[in-house]
């Protein structure tokens, strides 16, 4: 599903040059809950902006269900990533002004659905993180948790290939995060796959893998427990 050959990435500012990460290979097949861990500054939201097709690799091949995105169009890219990908923050990163139906229905409006199947597709998203009597609610009438839930149903609502989640459970309380944990595991166990960047070994221990990041290298760490 993401197989990446000889990836690398720097920056290069007009006196400075930063590899933040060295090439790498790796392979994700459909269906993987992987965990993304390492310290500060070692690459890891590069990595998944990558793999999120946010930020373009300067070397290297990265295939995508085969797909080769490569130099690709910004266009393309933006088509390729709604159709595959779906994004969870740290941040949640809801509209305030919308309620939760127009959350998780906002990205679908840049699909080829029609209304009724948007709806539908809103609708069982919500239900799916168990939301779905609350639609006419906006984002601050919520807790974090909830808030988090909506922007996981958002995420899903377009069928992605993957979920991109960059420190999902970050900004919550442990019990909340034990919630979203258990839902983006229930979510998996139904075949969606998960990339998740995260500073908690515990939560990465309940990933199928873990990738460890240090200094802009990537490597498999081999002690993670099935999910
Ligand atoms: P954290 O856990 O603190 O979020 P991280 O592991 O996600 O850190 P990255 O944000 O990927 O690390 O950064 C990796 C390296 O690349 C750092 O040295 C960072 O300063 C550098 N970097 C990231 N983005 C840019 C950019 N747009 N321009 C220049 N350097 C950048």
């Amino acid at each position: 599903m993401l197989k990446m050959r000889g990836v690398a990435k720097s920056f290069t500012t007009d006196t400075v040059k930063t590899q933040a990460l060295q090439p790498f290979d790796l392979d994700i097949q459909q269906g993987e809950f992987v965990a993304v861990v390492g310290p500060s500054g070692s690459g890891k939201t590069t990595f998944l902006n990558i793999a999120g097709l946010l930020e373009e690799h300067s070397q290297g091949q990265y295939l995508l269900d085969n797909q080769d995105t490569t130099g690709l169009s910004d266009k393309h890219k933006s088509s390729l990533r709604n159709q595959k990908i779906g994004f969870i923050f740290q941040s949640f990163n809801l509209i305030p002004e919308l309620n939760l139906f127009d959350n998780v229905e906002m990205p679908l409006r840049y699909r080829d659905f029609s209304a009724k199947e948007r709806t539908e597709r809103v609708l069982n998203a919500l239900e799916q993180v168990g939301l779905a009597g609350r639609k006419s609610h906006y984002p601050q009438q919520l807790s974090g948790g909830q808030q988090q839930r909506v922007a996981i149903a958002r995420a899903l609502a377009g069928s992605p290939s993957f979920l991109l989640a960059d420190e999902p459970t970050g900004n919550l309380d442990s019990k909340m995060a034990d919630g979203i944990m258990a839902l983006l595991k229930d979510i998996n166990k139904q075949g969606t796959s998960i990339l998740m960047v995260t500073h908690d070994m515990e939560q990465a221990q309940q990933a199928g893998r873990i990738v460890e990041i240090r200094d802009g290298n990537l490597s498999e760490q081999k002690h993670a427990i099935s999910a």
